[in-house]
């Protein structure tokens, strides 16, 4: 039997970098704290750079993400957390670049059923009004945590993977207006070439986190990838560093003592 056939994707076209601009109030507060995260990103480097010379080590900052994998319609779950993983590893690997460590929290199957428009949401702009209008509130109740668990700082960003954005869309962040991201199962699927991209999870993380776009195909925040062929690179800049490293979801590092020639004068 043939197996069906989908469209090939064209990758993520995502709400950050597109409705961004189309909302001038957005794009202004974001804008704003963009440049407020990046004043502090630059006082903690300079911070790290203090610890250098005084012989001790700040480890890497730590971003938790959790996984929340829906099931279909008849209690099918769409993916495994096996097949996860190697999107989690590269979103740790090229975050690592930065200076983040990515610390899976959880990777939790859904089992009971979940509702077609939870399953193949609307994207990027309609994602948002969906959002507003209440119409998330299948991943809302599951992304409830105890009262005595809700942060601010250090909050984890929840991935939750659906069967099929709308449009040629497969992955997709509201950016700093939620915690949670999506992306579409055939993305964990190594048995599709045509489809397989360990790139999406973490770039929207990084919108997640307040990337913005970036015109050049080897950073992680080009907006498109085409698998197999035409896949994003996964590149940062050290200003994009800068911005992850002062997001609120990112825990900075704690300094590491007793490395370092300065730490043995203490010793006696
Ligand atoms: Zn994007």
């Amino acid at each position: 039997m043939a197996a069906p056939v989908t469209p090939p994707r064209r990758g993520p076209l995502d709400l950050a970098g597109r409705a961004a601009f189309g909302a001038v109030r957005t794009l202004t507060r974001t804008a704003t704290a963009a440049a407020a995260d990046l004043t502090s990103g630059v006082a903690r480097l300079g911070e790290a750079a203090a610890d250098l010379v005084g012989g001790e080590r700040t480890g890497p900052a730590t971003l938790r993400v959790r996984v929340l994998i829906l099931s279909d319609e008849g209690g099918t779950a769409l993916t495994t957390p096996a097949a996860v993983q190697p999107s989690l590893d590269r979103a740790d690997e090229v975050l690592r670049e930065v200076g983040i460590r990515v610390r899976v929290t959880a990777v939790d199957t859904i089992t009971e059923p979940a509702p077609t428009p939870a399953l193949d949401p609307r994207a990027n702009r309609a994602l948002l009004l969906d959002d507003v209008l209440g119409r998330t509130e299948f991943y809302r109740r599951h992304l409830a945590v105890p009262a005595k668990e809700i942060t601010l700082v250090g909050a984890p960003v929840t991935v939750i993977v659906v069967r099929d954005i709308a449009g040629f869309t497969t992955g997709c962040s509201l950016g700093i207006n939620a915690d949670w991201v999506i992306a579409q199962a055939p993305l964990f699927d190594a048995g599709r070439p045509d489809a397989y991209d360990e790139t999406v999870l973490v770039h929207e993380l990084g919108h997640a986190l307040n990337l913005p776009h970036h015109r050049d195909v080897q950073n992680l925040m080009f907006p498109s990838s085409s698998p197999p062929d035409r896949v994003r690179g996964s590149d940062l800049r050290p200003w994009q560093g800068a911005v992850l490293q002062a997001n609120r979801h990112v825990l900075p590092g704690v300094r590491e003592s007793g490395v370092g020639p300065s730490a043995s004068r203490h010793e006696e």
